[in-house]
């Protein structure tokens, strides 16, 4: 059976045609509408469009936000203008299709346990670095929702008391000190300290500090602009504090970093390592959970949820 994912995101639907092996068919992708009612139309013509031209049999969303445990309703999504929305019985009525919803990091974490760089390891913790951090656990390649569907959200653990503020309502969050926005972050602050170390971003930052982004720096970086090095080793210790907790907590096996930042892992990911085998509680006296990149890149979350979508259909 074929099924389609569709990620759901703040700036782009993204849909795929995938089959059981976990391999994406067809692809289709709109902006995404501002309103409740033009985002579902949306997300129906995208789906719509697909099942035109392929035999699907189910529909799995995958988005950033708080889901029912029951894979129903969107309570609150922070890009999106669902609000205790019953979003998949509202989608299934459209398309006329078995619909599930899922958070869309539950979902890249499931198709890269099927499909990519987490196959048979259990626990898994998936730690996608974008914007912010979105985050997954794995036990026994089953998804672990907690009891009211939230769990875990790694990227707001308090890892520096009274510091940068989050859009969350808190303040020194863990995906404040690490992602793409944090890295951007780091620089600029560095910069101001002193401008004159790096010419090539200190030209960017000269005329709008908005143009210094996690991409640009990361590229500097790979350049050996000493501002950007610095800020990537920045990001690379809060990594490693951060997975340390996360380590203790869980005690993984396996630690999946996703995420567009990790597409810059050659730049961090050693360094990362290091701290967190460092920071972990008994450390050099007990096993450490394997690090390793994502396989799946942008089309895990479309992946995961038709895999989903096809476990919800047939069961
Ligand atoms: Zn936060």
């Amino acid at each position: 059976m074929l099924t389609v994912g569709v990620d759901v995101g703040g700036t782009n639907i993204r849909a795929g045609v995938v089959d059981a092996q976990g391999a994406v068919r067809d692809t289709a992708r709109v902006p995404t509408p501002r309103s409740e009612a033009a985002l579902e139309a949306g997300l129906a013509g995208v789906v719509a469009e697909l099942a035109d031209r392929h035999p699907v049999g189910a529909v799995g969303l995958a988005l950033a936000g708080f889901i029912t445990p029951d894979r129903r309703s969107v309570r609150f999504a922070p890009h999106l203008s669902w609000r205790d929305a019953p979003v998949a019985d509202r989608i299934a009525e459209r398309v006329r299709l078995p619909v599930v919803v899922e958070h869309d990091a539950n979902a890249a974490a499931l198709a890269e346990r099927r499909f990519g760089a987490a196959a048979g390891a259990s626990p898994v913790v998936f730690v996608a670095i974008g914007t912010g951090i979105g985050s997954a656990l794995l036990v026994d390649g089953e998804i672990y929702r907690g009891a009211y569907g939230v769990a875990p959200e790694l990227g707001h653990l308090r890892l520096v008391p009274d510091g940068r503020d989050c859009p969350c309502g808190k303040s020194g969050c863990w995906e404040r000190y690490c992602s793409g926005t944090a890295l951007a972050t780091t620089a600029v602050e560095l910069l101001a300290r002193d401008p004159a170390r790096s010419p090539l971003l200190g030209r960017l930052v000269a005329g709008d500090p908005g143009q210094v982004t996690g991409q640009r720096v990361a590229a500097a970086a790979r350049e050996g602009d000493p501002v950007a090095r610095a800020a990537v080793a920045e990001l690379a210790r809060w990594l490693g504090e951060g997975l340390a907790l996360v380590a203790d907590v869980f005690d993984p096996e396996l630690v999946v970093i996703g995420g567009g930042v990790s597409e810059s892992a050659p730049l961090f990911l050693d360094a990362a390592r290091e701290h967190y085998a460092a920071r972990l509680t008994g450390a050099g006296r007990r096993p450490l959970a394997r690090v390793r990149t994502a396989e799946l890149g942008s089309a895990a979350a479309v992946v995961g949820a038709a895999e989903l979508a096809r476990e919800y259909a047939l069961h």
